[in-house]
């Protein structure tokens, strides 16, 4: 007799129960994404101790009449498919049909729901085996409770991490689903206390003030754009606005919350100098396309996916971003909040009180202020994210310590501080370049200016190099033939076989920048002229600098080749710190500095100039409250 038996249906839930329920978060995902394909509007979901002891999921969707509540937990039962065609064009996020079986051979499950027609029906299983069946008054919808998971499967128990890193996932995937889907209300209660909430009014700045906070959720700037297959549209932070981590770029394709690495990076080159090295923006980005071109099938938990017409897709993606940033663009300032009322000290006696805040405004402050603390930097998250990623926080720009606010404001609930419904019309506008006039210059670096609503500080290094930046950008765009200098002696370079190799492969890339490089045989090379704006003294260094480039990629990309020159030779030759200018220098400077296209951040990202404005001052000294 053969050794091969087909597995019995209990034993095969148990070992697929290990792909698609992986920890407790992974069934937190598997029931709220049944409950979002059910159609509903509003979706609870209560923790106990992470989910470890208990994952209740409520809902008010479909609900399942009782031989469908039944037949759910077999396995690849699923009402969401049902021929292969279906398979290329899912609008689902499940279809497996395998989640439920899964889930209930490793825990104990209590099943109520109601299709609002037919009475409901409560069932209890075990193990995935039912073990009580009874019909129950409920309303149309469902409410399923997992309890003990992993009760029979306690090696799986081992690999849980702490209880704070589970929830952490948990967290994580309730905040993707909640910008993915901001029509729906969510709810998350972990051991009694609210973790999110979300209103279920459909505006997704709204759902980032509920997840990252009101201050962060004001600097994000709408974007869109359409092709021939794709929509893209989303929210993109303003640069000052930077995380340590990744996770800060939520990506949603037709609904489903996706981890894509060249969607990433494209998110990231959107960016380009206006970010510091090793930060990332706070990005939520929503693809719509026809699912056809979207493969998810291609992983268990459906994380990944493969995209048809890249293509088309990535440079869309990058140009809405851009474009938005660019005309959103702003002045990093010293001072966060709204002006609350003013009160002068020397006119106290006179003081009546200004016009008061309007209930929204001093609502945001209120929240503002509790999110900030007492703290004398500006924190960039809010709870209540509490995954292990905020903890890697760091703050980009330092702010004075801010007085307690002495006037009166609604006092707010926890939860309001997560719905935040109050922000409504929160983006900020690009600003003009300031009517400077020069104070003077502080330890050789800073340049101080003032104008009527405050003063600025202007790092003179970051300024030139923006400056200079801009103007080899636009040269080396286009390297003019008429503007060649040749050398009295040539250049001569002589590199590796395999690395001349991969010169020879690019000499067309090095040129459209500028290096004329002339293969001179047996690996070396020679450069007999270079453009005449190549920064004096430096060409050398710059020509072996660029020829590094093109050899750490193998393949050089020439827009990318532009910019890395461009870049560089912005460096070399811009004003360092402790380096005193006169007055005429900082005009010329700042001057030049208004006709940048970008006169906030210097190419690397790091802020040009910082606003103190007048009222932040006075606060400072106690002059108003
Ligand atoms: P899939 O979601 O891949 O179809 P599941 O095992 O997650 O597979 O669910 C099986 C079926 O049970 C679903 O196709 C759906 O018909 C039904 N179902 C599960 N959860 C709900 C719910 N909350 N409301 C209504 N129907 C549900
Ligand atoms: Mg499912």
């Amino acid at each position: 007799m053969g050794k091969i038996q087909i597995m019995d249906e209990w034993l095969s839930n148990k070992i697929a129960a290990g792909e698609v329920v992986e920890r407790p978060s992974s069934v937190v995902k598997e029931l709220v994404e049944n409950a979002i394909d059910a159609g509903s509007t509003s979706i609870e979901v209560f923790l106990e101790e992470a989910g470890l002891t208990s994952i209740q999921v409520t809902d008010n969707g479909s609900g399942m009449d009782e031989e469908d509540a039944l037949k759910s937990f077999s396995r690849h039962a699923t009402s969401k498919i049902s021929k292969e065609q279906d398979l290329f064009r899912i609008r689902t996020l499940g279809f497996r049909g395998e989640a439920l079986a899964s889930i209930a051979s490793v825990s104990k499950v209590t099943l109520k729901t109601s299709d609002g027609e037919n009475n409901g029906l409560e069932v209890q299983l075990e193990g995935g085996h039912v073990v009580s069946k009874k019909p129950t008054a409920f309303r149309r919808g469902t409410d399923i409770t997992i309890a003990q998971l992993f009760y029979n499967t306690p090696a799986r128990l081992k690999y849980l991490k702490t209880i704070q890193t589970e929830l952490g996932h948990s967290i994580d995937f309730m905040n993707r689903l909640a910008l993915a889907y901001p029509e729906i209300a969510f709810k998350l209660v972990h051991n009694g206390g609210t973790l999110l909430q979300t209103n279920g009014r459909g505006n997704v700045q709204q759902v980032i003030a509920a997840i990252y906070g009101v201050q962060n959720a004001k600097k994000m700037i709408p974007f869109s754009a359409e092709s021939k297959d794709y929509k893209v549209h989303g929210y993109a932070s303003l640069p000052e606005i930077t995380r340590a981590n990744k996770n800060y770029m939520s990506i949603f394709v037709n609904g489903r919350w996706v981890k894509h690495y060249l969607i990433q990076k494209t998110i990231v080159d959107a960016y380009h100098t206006y970010l510091p090295i090793e930060r990332y923006p706070l990005v939520v980005l929503y693809i719509e396309g026809d699912p056809y071109l979207t493969d998810v099938n291609v992983h268990p938990a459906k994380l990944q996916i493969r995209l048809s017409k890249e293509q088309e897709l990535l440079p869309l993606i990058q140009e809405a971003i851009n474009n938005a940033i660019r005309s959103a663009i702003h002045v990093p300032v010293a001072e966060k909040k709204e002006k609350p009322n003013r009160v002068p000290t020397e006119q106290m006696n006179f003081w009546k009180p200004a016009q008061a805040p309007t209930f929204d405004e001093a609502k945001i402050n209120a929240i503002v202020n509790k999110l900030n603390g007492e703290q004398s930097v500006v924190k960039e998250t809010a709870e209540p994210l509490q995954n292990e990623a905020v903890q890697e926080e760091e703050v980009l720009f330092e702010t004075p310590t801010e007085p307690v606010e002495q006037w009166d404001v609604p006092t707010i609930q926890q939860d309001e501080q997560h719905s935040a419904q109050s922000v409504e019309e929160v983006v900020e506008k690009r600003e003009p370049f300031p009517e400077l006039e020069i104070v003077g210059q502080i330890h050789g670096t800073y340049i101080v200016a003032q104008m009527e609503d405050g003063f600025y500080l202007i790092d003179q290094h970051a300024a030139q190099e923006r400056i200079k930046y801009e103007y080899f950008r636009e040269k080396v765009g286009e390297v003019n033939p008429n503007e060649r200098q040749s050398l009295l002696l040539p250049l001569t370079f002589h590199y590796s076989a395999d690395e001349a190799i991969i010169l020879k492969e690019n000499l067309h890339a090095l040129q459209e920048v500028g290096v004329f490089l002339e293969d001179f045989g047996q690996s070396s090379f020679v450069v007999r002229e270079h453009p005449t704006w190549f920064p004096k003294g430096f060409e050398q260094e710059i020509i072996e600098e660029l020829i590094e480039q093109v050899l750490k990629t193998r393949k050089a990309d020439v827009k990318k080749l532009r910019e890395e020159a461009a870049i560089m030779m912005s460096c070399k030759k811009s004003i360092k710190a402790n380096y005193y200018l006169t007055k005429e220098q900082m005009v010329v400077l700042l001057n030049d500095l208004r006709k940048a296209d970008n006169p906030f951040t210097c190419p690397h990202g790091r802020p040009v100039m910082i606003h103190f404005s007048t009222y932040e001052v006075e606060k400072m000294f106690k002059r108003v409250m």
